[in-house]
Protein backbone atom coordinates (compact mmCIF):
# COMPACT_ATOMS: atom_id res chain seq x y z
CA UNK A 1 0.00 0.00 0.00
CA UNK A 2 1.15 3.78 -0.92
CA UNK A 3 0.04 6.52 0.87
CA UNK A 4 0.36 9.89 0.75
CA UNK A 5 -0.16 12.27 3.38
CA UNK A 6 -1.17 16.03 2.19
CA UNK A 7 -1.25 18.97 4.28
CA UNK A 8 -0.26 22.37 5.01
CA UNK A 9 3.62 22.89 7.40
CA UNK A 10 2.18 22.72 11.31
CA UNK A 11 -0.88 20.29 10.54
CA UNK A 12 1.01 17.93 12.26
CA UNK A 13 2.03 15.45 9.03
CA UNK A 14 5.25 14.45 10.79
CA UNK A 15 3.69 13.26 13.99
CA UNK A 16 1.24 11.60 12.34
CA UNK A 17 2.98 9.99 9.59
CA UNK A 18 5.26 8.67 12.71
CA UNK A 19 2.59 6.75 14.52
CA UNK A 20 1.23 5.07 11.46
CA UNK A 21 4.70 3.82 10.36
CA UNK A 22 5.11 2.73 14.08
CA UNK A 23 1.89 0.81 14.09
CA UNK A 24 1.35 -0.83 10.82
CA UNK A 25 5.67 -1.14 10.08
CA UNK A 26 5.32 0.74 7.64
CA UNK A 27 8.12 2.89 5.69
CA UNK A 28 7.67 6.78 6.34
CA UNK A 29 9.25 8.75 3.78
CA UNK A 30 9.51 12.13 4.27
CA UNK A 31 11.14 14.46 2.33
CA UNK A 32 11.81 17.49 4.34
CA UNK A 33 13.54 14.71 7.11
CA UNK A 34 16.09 13.42 3.85
CA UNK A 35 16.60 16.85 3.38
CA UNK A 36 17.46 18.32 6.91
CA UNK A 37 19.87 14.67 6.64
CA UNK A 38 22.09 15.63 3.61
CA UNK A 39 22.18 18.71 5.17
CA UNK A 40 23.98 17.24 8.82
CA UNK A 41 25.79 15.33 7.03
CA UNK A 42 27.04 18.57 4.40
CA UNK A 43 26.06 16.26 0.97
CA UNK A 44 26.07 17.87 -2.51
CA UNK A 45 22.37 17.66 -2.52
CA UNK A 46 22.05 19.12 1.49
CA UNK A 47 24.29 22.34 0.21
CA UNK A 48 22.19 22.96 -3.03
CA UNK A 49 18.20 22.73 -1.05
CA UNK A 50 19.81 24.56 2.26
CA UNK A 51 19.25 28.37 0.54
CA UNK A 52 15.21 26.78 -0.51
CA UNK A 53 14.65 25.35 2.76
CA UNK A 54 16.01 28.59 4.54
CA UNK A 55 13.76 30.94 2.74
CA UNK A 56 10.93 28.69 2.95
CA UNK A 57 11.07 27.97 -0.88
CA UNK A 58 10.43 24.09 -2.17
CA UNK A 59 13.28 22.75 -3.52
CA UNK A 60 13.24 22.28 -7.30
CA UNK A 61 11.41 19.02 -8.33
CA UNK A 62 14.36 17.37 -10.17
CA UNK A 63 16.29 17.16 -7.22
CA UNK A 64 13.21 16.18 -5.10
CA UNK A 65 12.38 13.25 -7.13
CA UNK A 66 16.54 11.85 -7.75
CA UNK A 67 16.10 12.00 -3.62
CA UNK A 68 12.83 10.01 -3.67
CA UNK A 69 14.33 7.33 -6.22
CA UNK A 70 17.51 6.78 -4.43
CA UNK A 71 15.89 6.31 -1.21
CA UNK A 72 13.21 3.88 -2.78
CA UNK A 73 15.84 1.77 -3.88
CA UNK A 74 16.79 0.51 -0.64
CA UNK A 75 12.68 0.04 0.29
CA UNK A 76 11.56 -3.63 0.27
CA UNK A 77 8.82 -3.97 -2.53
CA UNK A 78 6.17 -5.17 -1.05
CA UNK A 79 6.80 -2.74 1.87
CA UNK A 80 3.73 -0.27 2.91
CA UNK A 81 4.84 3.33 2.20
CA UNK A 82 3.85 6.86 3.49
CA UNK A 83 4.98 9.51 1.97
CA UNK A 84 4.63 12.90 4.32
CA UNK A 85 5.77 15.90 2.86
CA UNK A 86 6.00 14.47 -0.83
CA UNK A 87 4.84 14.83 -3.65
CA UNK A 88 4.08 18.57 -2.99
CA UNK A 89 3.44 20.19 -6.81
CA UNK A 90 1.37 18.61 -9.62
CA UNK A 91 4.78 18.12 -11.52
CA UNK A 92 6.44 15.90 -8.31
CA UNK A 93 3.18 13.77 -8.34
CA UNK A 94 2.66 13.14 -11.90
CA UNK A 95 6.68 11.86 -11.43
CA UNK A 96 5.68 9.77 -8.41
CA UNK A 97 3.03 8.17 -10.71
CA UNK A 98 5.78 7.05 -12.98
CA UNK A 99 8.55 6.34 -10.48
CA UNK A 100 6.10 3.64 -9.12
CA UNK A 101 4.35 2.34 -12.46
CA UNK A 102 7.91 1.14 -13.26
CA UNK A 103 7.74 -1.10 -10.13
CA UNK A 104 4.37 -2.15 -10.84
CA UNK A 105 3.00 -0.15 -7.82
CA UNK A 106 0.27 2.89 -7.65
CA UNK A 107 -0.69 5.33 -5.08
CA UNK A 108 -3.54 3.90 -3.28
CA UNK A 109 -4.60 6.35 -0.36
CA UNK A 110 -4.43 10.23 -0.08
CA UNK A 111 -5.35 11.25 3.06
CA UNK A 112 -5.07 15.39 3.61
CA UNK A 113 -5.18 16.91 7.01
CA UNK A 114 -6.46 20.40 7.58
CA UNK A 115 -6.51 23.10 10.05
CA UNK A 116 -6.97 26.72 10.83
CA UNK A 117 -4.42 29.02 10.28
CA UNK A 118 -4.42 30.00 13.91
CA UNK A 119 -3.74 26.65 14.87
CA UNK A 120 -1.45 26.50 12.25
CA UNK A 121 0.58 29.20 13.26
CA UNK A 122 0.71 28.48 17.27
CA UNK A 123 2.11 24.88 16.31
CA UNK A 124 4.71 26.20 14.06
CA UNK A 125 5.99 28.68 16.40
CA UNK A 126 6.00 26.50 18.98
CA UNK A 127 7.45 23.22 17.57
CA UNK A 128 11.23 22.57 18.50
CA UNK A 129 13.05 19.63 16.80
CA UNK A 130 16.07 17.82 18.06
CA UNK A 131 19.27 18.76 15.58
CA UNK A 132 20.63 15.82 16.17
CA UNK A 133 18.12 12.70 15.62
CA UNK A 134 15.63 14.88 13.87
CA UNK A 135 12.65 14.41 16.60
CA UNK A 136 9.63 16.77 17.11
CA UNK A 137 8.03 18.77 20.03
CA UNK A 138 6.31 21.54 20.77
CA UNK A 139 6.62 24.18 23.92
CA UNK A 140 2.40 24.28 24.02
CA UNK A 141 1.25 20.54 23.50
CA UNK A 142 4.11 18.17 24.02
CA UNK A 143 7.15 19.57 25.47
CA UNK A 144 10.28 17.63 26.40
CA UNK A 145 10.97 16.55 29.46
CA UNK A 146 14.41 18.01 29.70
CA UNK A 147 14.56 21.95 29.18
CA UNK A 148 15.85 22.34 25.60
CA UNK A 149 17.34 18.55 25.69
CA UNK A 150 15.34 16.02 23.34
CA UNK A 151 13.73 12.77 24.86
CA UNK A 152 15.02 10.47 23.03
CA UNK A 153 18.90 10.95 21.68
CA UNK A 154 19.62 14.14 24.40
CA UNK A 155 20.44 16.14 21.47
CA UNK A 156 19.76 19.91 22.07
CA UNK A 157 16.10 20.92 20.47
CA UNK A 158 16.37 23.99 18.14
CA UNK A 159 13.73 26.34 16.31
CA UNK A 160 13.96 25.74 12.89
CA UNK A 161 14.91 28.84 10.85
CA UNK A 162 12.13 28.19 8.71
CA UNK A 163 9.24 28.16 11.28
CA UNK A 164 10.38 31.77 12.49
CA UNK A 165 7.33 34.25 11.62
CA UNK A 166 8.26 35.90 8.37
CA UNK A 167 9.26 32.18 6.67
CA UNK A 168 6.38 30.59 8.30
CA UNK A 169 3.99 32.89 6.09
CA UNK A 170 5.74 32.52 3.10
CA UNK A 171 6.03 28.71 3.49
CA UNK A 172 1.48 29.20 4.29
CA UNK A 173 1.65 30.94 0.97
CA UNK A 174 3.82 28.46 -0.81
CA UNK A 175 1.63 26.02 0.19
CA UNK A 176 -1.04 27.36 -1.09
CA UNK A 177 0.25 28.68 -4.64
CA UNK A 178 1.82 24.77 -5.26
CA UNK A 179 0.99 22.53 -3.22
CA UNK A 180 -2.88 23.31 -2.32
CA UNK A 181 -3.70 22.59 -6.28
CA UNK A 182 -2.53 18.68 -5.46
CA UNK A 183 -6.38 18.65 -3.40
CA UNK A 184 -8.21 18.99 -6.93
CA UNK A 185 -5.29 16.50 -8.73
CA UNK A 186 -5.70 13.87 -6.04
CA UNK A 187 -10.13 14.50 -6.23
CA UNK A 188 -10.24 13.30 -10.03
CA UNK A 189 -7.05 10.90 -9.51
CA UNK A 190 -7.75 7.09 -8.70
CA UNK A 191 -6.78 6.86 -5.35
CA UNK A 192 -9.41 9.62 -4.05
CA UNK A 193 -8.55 11.95 -1.13
CA UNK A 194 -10.05 11.34 2.34
CA UNK A 195 -9.62 14.88 4.79
CA UNK A 196 -9.16 14.50 8.36
CA UNK A 197 -9.82 17.29 10.59
CA UNK A 198 -6.36 17.69 12.31
CA UNK A 199 -7.16 20.77 14.68
CA UNK A 200 -7.32 18.66 17.66
CA UNK A 201 -5.36 16.24 19.93
CA UNK A 202 -2.93 13.81 18.62
CA UNK A 203 -4.90 10.69 19.88
CA UNK A 204 -8.32 12.04 17.82
CA UNK A 205 -6.13 13.06 14.97
CA UNK A 206 -5.38 9.58 15.11
CA UNK A 207 -8.05 7.55 15.48
CA UNK A 208 -9.82 9.03 12.39
CA UNK A 209 -5.94 9.09 9.96
CA UNK A 210 -5.88 5.37 10.57
CA UNK A 211 -9.57 4.86 9.50
CA UNK A 212 -8.83 6.68 6.38
CA UNK A 213 -6.02 4.73 5.58
CA UNK A 214 -7.90 1.66 5.77
P1 LIG B 1 8.96 19.96 5.75
O1 LIG B 1 9.78 19.41 6.85
O2 LIG B 1 8.16 18.91 5.03
O3 LIG B 1 8.12 21.14 6.18
O4 LIG B 1 9.98 20.53 4.66
C1 LIG B 1 10.92 21.55 4.98
C2 LIG B 1 11.42 22.21 3.69
O5 LIG B 1 12.06 21.22 2.86
C3 LIG B 1 10.33 22.80 2.80
O6 LIG B 1 9.95 24.11 3.19
C4 LIG B 1 11.03 22.79 1.45
O7 LIG B 1 12.01 23.80 1.37
C5 LIG B 1 11.77 21.46 1.49
N1 LIG B 1 10.95 20.33 0.98
C6 LIG B 1 10.52 19.23 1.68
N2 LIG B 1 9.82 18.40 0.90
C7 LIG B 1 9.79 18.98 -0.33
C8 LIG B 1 9.21 18.62 -1.57
N3 LIG B 1 8.50 17.48 -1.72
N4 LIG B 1 9.38 19.46 -2.63
C9 LIG B 1 10.11 20.60 -2.51
N5 LIG B 1 10.67 21.01 -1.37
C10 LIG B 1 10.53 20.21 -0.28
Amino acid sequence: MVVILLGPPGVGKGTQAVRLADATRGEHISTGDLLRAARREGTELGQKAQGYMDAGELVPDDLILDLVRDHLTGVAAEASILFDGFPRTIAQANRLDAVLSDVGRQVDRVVLLQASNETLLKRLSGRRSCSECGAVFNIYFNDSQGDGICDRCGGPLLHRIDDEPDTVAHRLQVYEEQTAPLVAHYQAHAAGLVRVEAGRGTEEVFVDFRAAVG
